[in-house]
């Protein structure tokens, strides 16, 4: 038996084993992303289209080397239309996979967990005078520097201590650099007016291009979200392409604490002086 076991490894050829291996790779890594992506019609036909050259193949090889030249020729060309196809379709996954490769991650965050729950009250404070003031915002919390340089040179970089006033001046509609995104990382604004890639996704007509770049910014990196409706007021926090509306000061602040990773569960005084502050103000 150990005898057979050893043969059988003995007579495994080794370059048929790391075809076999890449080939499945390649094949999980093809049904994965387009499972995720929920596109199946693009995953059949980049299948139909290996299948069929698979099979010309064979056929060939069976009736002789020289035979069914153009049928080959013809399902090679289908496949790489079906490759050209799908690049075409998913160039902004694409792009955004390319730009994640090439992002170094240097960033390092040196606030302590009283500095981080001092710039999460400073953004309930701003949102919350936004969002009574019918003024739109978008802010992304950006922890672990999943946002690319390049989207930080779509807006003016700034690198200034987080506060409300700041945040509510960048957000006047009278500012310059109102329109668009402020980045945020710590107890830092590193950047305004940043212009971020909208969802493709269908989402609710009542949502326009603000709500659509604030769930787009989210589908590729590992931020969150913040977006104050200059038509509603509402404010809403968007994770992973996921939308939660009609925040509470309380959820905002544990999802803000969260996107900081900082306990949620432990209330600092600081958190409870703003809290008596802004008792009688109304939050929607
Ligand atoms: P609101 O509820 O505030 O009206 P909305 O989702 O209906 O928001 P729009 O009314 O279209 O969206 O908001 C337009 C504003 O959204 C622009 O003035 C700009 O500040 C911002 N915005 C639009 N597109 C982008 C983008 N790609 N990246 C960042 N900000 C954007
Ligand atoms: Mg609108």
């Amino acid at each position: 038996m150990q005898y057979n076991f050893i043969e059988f490894f003995k007579n495994i050829d080794l370059y048929a084993l790391i075809d076999f291996v890449v080939l499945f790779a390649v094949l999980a890594i093809v049904i994965c992303f387009f499972v995720y992506k929920r596109n199946i019609k693009v995953l059949i036909l980049l299948l139909l289209g290996c299948a069929l050259d698979i099979l010309i193949n064979i056929l060939a090889e069976l009736i002789g080397h020289s035979a069914l030249e153009i049928a080959r020729y013809i399902t090679h060309f289908i496949v790489l239309f079906d490759i050209v196809a799908a690049c075409v379709v998913y160039q902004n996954d694409l792009k955004n996979i390319f730009q994640k490769v090439s992002t170094s991650r240097n960033i390092e965050l040196h606030n302590s967990n009283d500095e981080l729950r001092a710039s999460t009250l400073e953004i309930l404070t701003a949102c919350q005078d936004m969002a009574k003031q019918d003024v739109g915002a978008i802010i992304i919390i950006d922890s672990s520097g999943d946002i690319h340089e390049n989207i930080l040179d779509t807006g003016t970089r700034l690198d200034a201590v987080l506060s409300a006033p700041l945040l509510e001046s960048i957000f006047n509609t009278k500012a310059p650099l109102h329109d668009g995104a402020v980045i945020v990382r710590g107890n830092r604004i590193i950047a305004a007016g940043c212009f971020l890639t909208l969802t493709q996704r269908n989402v609710n007509k009542e949502m326009g291009t603000r709500h659509r770049a604030a769930i787009g910014v989210t589908e590729e990196t590992d931020v969150l979200s913040i977006v104050v409706s200059e038509e509603t007021g509402i404010i809403s926090v968007v994770k992973h392409g996921e939308i939660k509306r009609y925040m509470t000061m309380d959820k905002l602040n544990d999802e803000i604490e969260m996107a900081y990773g900082i306990s949620p569960n432990v209330t600092p005084i600081i958190a409870r002086e703003h809290k008596k502050k802004h008792k009688n103000r109304r939050f929607q």
